[in-house]
């Protein structure tokens, strides 16, 4: 049934959906215990049973702002928690000691809650950080030594890479592999005290140099590295790699189904070595979290690459992650989109192994959808033409009932008033109408939308020409919801509003920062040693300031209130630049998809 609240989603291939259904119907989590917070198998078995009948996690890095592809990420995962009865995790992954901004983390924050997720839920906090779990890392590691599933390599970085092989030759074994474990251990603990220089010793998996999948041969898995962590200061020396830290910081956290993109599928076989060597060893809770992969999203038209996005912000190419034509969240949420097309968006797209490149129009539309039905309804002209109503008295002022929402009267109408000087738009008006026009030009009749009929009778004209006023007069028994409101009939509808109440407003169109669908890759006949840059790319146009007349209400809109401006789209007053009584707007979306094509 169609509501008039919510868009209708067609329900859209989701296989981890599939996934979770079939696991939590064979009860495979079922027996899992939790310890009230992350854990060993001991801390976990010392608890009740999970009271999550699944638990994902969203891990960023907090090293950027999160774009658009990760809220496909925040969304399943989130997503599949609160469908199923489960838990999502919003995990750092600090485990690299490189330097990390709290404002990172202060963003990344803002937005998995502007999206409307949560991790918190029947008393559960589950907001962690992965350089927590550096305690554990490191018993692991040595427990890995003690039962010969690892060793220290003092091979320079140059030959463990000629060692490792490629993809069609096998690896060679390190002379330093079949060390003791007495040896091994001693080493390890001596990296961790600080009696080695960073790349002088790495502590590797020992698994097998002639594997096919090269992530198997005998992978780098602690290293030395001297540098302050911004949660452990001076604590370490030695981090441990992502490929070993991530599974276990899943397993740790009791995370059932653990979902990362494509690019991961090879690492899965070292996620499953190494969890169930540990496992093994009595150090982690079976049964295992399970790593999913899915394809990530691409999207016309944008950039979703952290490197590039930083590239923009850094050269200035746009005027900071929260630019509101930027693919960030805190760009998206500036720009005026809603949670909820983002929702309806991913629901859309669906989840699957697929690569594929999907068309902002899809997202764009959702976002309409979604708009269309929650936003009120007011009028700007953007382009403003003075109408002189000639026959109209000088000093009158009239109210005309204007619904807030078509599809809502519940939501009533407000009173725009009318007069004798209205702003319309500079394109309502021809002098000499082109084939079809039937809004004003002299000796034309046309509504002014929820005032009065008003007939064409002619322009001003500055001395160069220029068209500075239309005339016209109106037909007083015309008067929008008054009974002889339809005793003429006309074929054009314009918008106005009233000069002596009108908002003189800031207004920002924005447009697409990139002109071409896939900016920066090679397109058709181009010359073969050809190599483009994204930033050739950039949308010259894609932003343009200018000064619009508003109805006087829109003086009252608060910094992120939405508004759909008659025939032109949908426009959110500014979060950031907006002064009360003084919002700045910024136009989200047209009302129609008009990309490349001339109005
Ligand atoms: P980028 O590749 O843009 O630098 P990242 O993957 O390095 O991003 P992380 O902070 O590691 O950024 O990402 C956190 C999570 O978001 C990961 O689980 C990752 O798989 C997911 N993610 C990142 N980009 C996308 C995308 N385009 N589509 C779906 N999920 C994504
Ligand atoms: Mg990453």
């Amino acid at each position: 049934m169609s509501s008039p609240n919510k868009p209708e989603v067609a329900p859209a291939a989701n296989f981890i959906r599939n996934i979770v259904e079939a696991d939590l119907a064979a009860g495979k989590h079922a027996q899992r215990h939790w310890a009230g917070q992350p854990g060993t198998a001991k801390d976990h078995a010392a608890g009740p049973l999970d009271p999550a009948k699944l638990r994902t996690r969203f891990p960023p890095e907090p090293n950027g702002y999160l774009h658009f592809g990760h809220a496909k990420s925040i969304l399943l995962n989130f997503g599949l928690a609160e469908q199923f009865a489960g838990r999502c995790h919003l995990r750092f992954d600090d485990t690299n000691p490189e330097k990390e901004e709290q404002e990172y983390v202060d963003a990344i924050v803002d937005s998995v809650k502007w999206l409307g997720c949560s991790w918190e839920k029947d008393g559960e906090t589950n907001l962690y950080q992965a350089s927590n779990y550096f305690d554990w890392m490191a018993q692991f590691a040595e427990y890995l030594i003690s039962a010969g599933h690892a060793y220290v390599d003092s091979q320079s970085a140059d030959e463990m890479r000629v060692n490792r092989g490629t993809l069609t030759q096998p690896g060679k074994n390190s002379p330093f592999r079949e060390r003791s474990i007495d040896e091994n251990m001693d080493l390890f603990k001596r990296m961790q005290a600080g009696e080695f220089a960073d790349g002088q010793h790495v502590l590797r998996a020992k698994i097998d140099m002639s594997a096919p999948n090269i992530n198997l041969r005998d992978p780098a898995i602690y290293r030395i590295r001297h540098a302050t962590h911004h949660n452990t200061g001076d604590k370490w020396c030695v981090y441990p790699m992502y490929t070993f830290a991530h599974p276990i910081e899943d397993a740790l956290e009791n995370i059932t189904h653990s979902i990362c993109t494509l690019e991961f599928e090879d690492q899965r076989p070292f996620y499953d070595w190494l969890l169930e060597r540990l496992a093994e060893g009595g150090l982690l809770q079976r049964p295992l979290p399970q790593q999913i992969e899915f394809s990530r999203l691409n999207l016309t038209y944008v950039v979703l690459s952290k490197r590039k996005l930083i590239q923009l912000v850094e050269e200035k190419h746009v005027e900071g992650w929260d630019d509101p034509r930027m693919p960030t969240l805190v760009g998206a949420r500036r720009r005026g989109y809603s949670a909820e097309g983002f929702r309806l968006f991913a629901d859309r797209i669906g989840v699957s192994k697929n690569d594929s490149l999907i068309d902002y129009v899809l997202f764009e539309e959702a976002q309409r959808e979604v708009m269309n039905l929650s936003d009120e309804r007011r009028i700007a002209v953007l382009d403003p033409l003075k109408l002189i109503i000639d026959n109209y008295p000088v000093d009158q002022v009239e109210e005309c009932f204007a619904p807030n929402h078509p599809l809502k009267p519940e939501l009533g109408k407000r009173a725009v008033p009318f007069s004798r000087e209205l702003w319309i738009e500079a394109e309502d008006f021809m002098e000499e109408p082109s084939k079809g026009y039937h809004r004003l030009y002299p000796g034309n009749m046309a509504r002014l939308r929820y005032g009065y009929v008003v007939k064409c009778t002619g322009c001003d004209k500055d001395e160069n020409g220029k068209i500075v006023a239309v005339h016209a007069e109106y037909l007083p028994e015309t008067k929008s919801g008054t009974p002889g409101a339809d005793s003429v009939k006309v074929k054009g509808n314009l918008h106005w509003v009233s000069v002596a109440q009108a908002y003189a407003a800031q207004i920002r169109l924005y447009d697409r920062l990139f002109k071409v669908p896939a900016p920066g890759t090679r397109r058709e006949g181009d010359a073969p040693d050809l190599e483009r840059n994204f930033l050739d790319d950039l949308n010259p146009a894609s932003k343009q300031s200018i000064t619009a007349q508003l109805e006087a209400s829109l003086k009252d809109a608060k910094p992120e209130g939405r508004f759909q401006f008659e025939r032109h789209g949908y426009f959110v007053a500014d979060r950031v630049d907006s002064q009360p009584g003084v919002p700045i707007f910024n136009r989200a979306v047209t009302l129609k998809d008009s990309w490349g094509k001339v109005s």
